[in-house]
């Protein structure tokens, strides 16, 4: 077994790791006799795990390696994985165990792990110890080594762990496959976070904030746009605090006001925002820029302001209402969604009560709720919980009910309006149907021909199904 953190020669320099392309290349090329080499790349998460995801695939396309959708016929299968719930880590885990069987058909075959929750030692040491048909275990700093580690195992047979975090500076222009399918791009503008809510364990897994230089944001903006891209989504943990410890002069709003100016037939959005960094001057950014979307979605949490201090969230209620007050003043039909999390340790029926009242109050589009994950290494995994997981789960029933009535009522409102819709794909409602979503992130299918998936085109919506909503093309 090699343990990277021990090799004096590892550089996650792209120019060295090129090296190692040139050098797996020659060696599939005789092994294989110029058989097509496949990969299966499966991420799990949040979209900056996609977008890692589509970096890995970058990687993997320089070596030879082309893509297919299931593990079965893969020469290479890389699960890049998420620990932000314990569900998602109980899936991996039952993925890898059914690797086992693809290894025993194809010993030859290569099985990497990479992403957050690889980058838990307690994990990577599980998977040393109880999982030996992985072969290459990675962590989220040093992606980029992925070439080394593949050249290591096809010559030393030997695994390859390496979840070293010192590697946190940006590296730029690696290569990227993404699904030019839908239009839709990911773009991260920074990395890491800095602020530990109580709950989360990215931080730990992903290092300290750190943003791209605008330069370098604008130049893969531009390109994309050159590329057909009609949607692109700005990533970071919490792009609110973009640019801080940069030289430049430059925050997230100015970034928008930026990237609004170039030239084309696009749309913008972002994610993730915290509350406490967002303003009313990204508010305004948002009002004066025809090409961001008007949907802002800022995860609230709870509702309780006990919950949110438990939290470290460092905003109140009334903090975040008011940010929602000026931001329907200037932009009156934005869609507002969040995140809630219920049964945080020591919840309260008081404190779900606050959450249930605000959710009420502020009228969401909607509402990605979860009941609470305890995840190890964190400052909640060790708070006292003496609620109930029936009690939970009676909070979770009610949460989602007085949000569907919401939704409910905000979807009923659509029809007919007419929206600009950016078609997706084929639609849930027939093989004559498309979908796609309004700028306000809600969900509309219609009828269309395919050759449209990728455009934009004018919906009237005819009616609402309560969670999206089905219309007729206007014009295109
Ligand atoms: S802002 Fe909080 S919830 Fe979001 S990534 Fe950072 S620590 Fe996690």
């Amino acid at each position: 077994m090699t343990d990277c953190r021990d090799c004096k020669n590892v550089s996650d320099s792209l120019e060295f790791q090129y090296k190692y392309v040139d050098k797996v290349k020659a060696i599939l090329q005789k092994r294989y006799n110029d058989k097509t080499m496949l990969a299966h790349v499966h991420s799990y998460g949040c979209q900056q795990n996609v977008s890692d995801g589509e970096k890995i695939k970058g990687l993997l396309a320089i070596m030879g390696y082309t893509f297919c959708d299931t593990p079965d016929e893969a020469d290479i299968v890389i699960y890049n994985t998420c620990a932000v719930r314990e569900n998602a880590e109980d899936r991996v885990f039952g993925n890898i165990g059914e690797l086992k069987h693809n290894k025993e058909r194809n010993p030859e075959m290569i099985i990497g792990l990479c992403g957050c929750m690889m980058q838990q030692e307690h994990i990577s040491q599980k998977i040393k110890k109880s999982y030996p048909q992985v072969d290459i275990v990675f962590g989220t700093h040093v992606l980029t080594k992925l070439p080394q580690m593949i050249y290591n195992t096809l010559t030393s047979h030997k695994r390859q762990f390496d979840i070293s975090d010192k590697d946190t500076q940006i590296i730029e222009n690696i290569p990227v496959v993404r699904d030019k399918a839908s239009a839709k791009a990911n773009l991260p503008i920074m990395y890491g976070c800095n602020n530990f809510c109580t709950y989360c364990i990215v931080p730990y897994v992903r290092g300290r904030e750190r943003s791209r230089k605008s330069e370098d944001i604008i130049t893969e903006f531009k390109s994309l746009v050159d590329e057909g891209f009609k949607e692109i989504t700005l990533l970071g943990q919490n792009v609110n605090s973009y640019g801080k410890g940069l030289e430049e002069d430059i925050n997230f709003s100015k970034l928008l006001r930026t990237l609004n100016e170039i030239e084309g037939e696009f749309r913008i959005r972002f994610m993730s925002s915290h509350p406490k960094d967002a303003t009313f001057e990204l508010i305004d950014a948002i009002a004066d820029c025809d090409k961001v979307c008007k949907h802002f979605h800022l995860p609230i949490q709870s509702g309780s302001n006990r919950v949110l201090s438990l939290m470290n969230r460092k905003y109140t209620t009334e903090n975040y209402q008011k940010l929602i007050e000026y931001a329907r003043k200037r932009i009156p039909d934005i869609a507002f969604t969040s995140d809630i999390i219920v049964g945080f340790p020591s919840e309260t029926r008081e404190d779900f009560n606050e959450t249930l009242r605000t959710i009420k109050e502020v009228r969401f589009d909607s509402v990605f709720s979860f009941i609470y994950s305890k995840r190890v290494g964190t400052a909640a995994a060790d708070m006292e919980d003496l609620t109930s997981i029936d009690e939970k789960s009676e909070f979770f029933q009610e949460l989602l009910a007085a949000q569907k009535e919401i939704g409910r009522e905000k979807y009923q409102s659509c029809v007919g309006k007419s929206y600009q819709v950016l078609v997706d794909g084929e639609g849930r409602s027939g093989s004559e149907y498309l979908t796609g979503r309004t700028d306000g992130y809600m969900i509309v299918d219609f009828k269309g021909d395919k050759s449209l998936i990728g455009q934009f085109v004018t919906v009237k919506v005819t009616n609402s199904l309560g969670w999206a909503l089905q219309g007729e093309i206007i014009n295109n």
